[in-house]
């Protein structure tokens, strides 16, 4: 799908980024007792790195493994970053309802959050964090609204195309797509319970893991 970019809208003191400067500036309520915390944000945000730092850092912290139908990246590890699998296993498995949520993600592969697992976590008492796209937040949002959605921002739209061709896995005609997707993510900010700025992933993931009332281990 290719819609053209609104550079205005996310330019730095452009709508988009007035309101994420607004919801920032807001007092972080969070709800009681929270024990998921669904976070997303758009392409390149650093929602991987926040990932890595909380898997690292903050083993108490559960970190959902997704699915999907994508080839691994350099380095990314089956079962660790991804469970690969075939299209025809994840469809299988959409069969089975083994997904708390699924999506196509950029117009191409399949991503989905295995349920089982998430519902071990939760049963042994630990904290989840799960990172996923919009339309899987939303899918979770009607399964477990007592859930926490964080959505993670880029301090600025030129930065976040910056990291985009920064990170050089994606092909032109790849992060156009994916920009186009930020575009969309960026406007779906104000669903969301609380906004983060990814502007240092130490401060970043530390404010997130805040909300699972986690504390760093180092
Ligand atoms: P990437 O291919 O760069 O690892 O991820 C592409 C997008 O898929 C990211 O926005 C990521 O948050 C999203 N994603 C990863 N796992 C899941 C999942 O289980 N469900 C959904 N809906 N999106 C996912």
């Amino acid at each position: 799908m290719s819609r053209p970019i609104d550079p205005t809208a996310n330019a730095p003191g452009g709508p988009t980024q007035e309101r994420l400067a607004q919801q920032t500036a807001r007092p972080q309520a969070p709800k009681p007792d929270v024990r998921v915390v669904v976070l997303a944000g758009p392409t390149a945000v650093g929602k991987g790195t926040v990932s890595a730092y909380v898997r690292t850092h903050f083993p108490q912290v559960w970190l959902s493994v997704s699915m999907t139908t994508r080839a691994p990246r350099p380095g990314e590890v089956n079962g660790v970053h991804y469970l690969f699998v075939a299209d025809e296993e994840f469809d299988r498995l959409v069969q089975t309802g083994e997904f708390l949520e699924y999506a196509v993600v950029h117009g191409r592969a399949k991503y989905g959050t295995p349920r089982g697992p998430v519902e071990r976590a939760l049963a042994q008492g630990r904290p989840a964090l799960l990172e996923i796209d919009l339309q899987g937040a939303r899918q979770v949002r009607e399964q477990m609204p007592e859930a926490l959605f964080v959505f993670l921002a880029p301090p600025s739209w030129d930065e976040l195309v910056r990291r985009l061709v920064g990170r050089g896995t994606e092909s032109q005609q790849e992060r156009e797509t994916r920009l186009a997707t930020a575009t969309r993510e960026l406007a779906a900010a104000d669903e969301f319970d609380v906004v983060i700025v990814n502007d240092d992933v130490r401060r970043a993931s530390e404010e997130l893991v805040s909300l699972l009332g986690s504390r760093p281990s180092h």
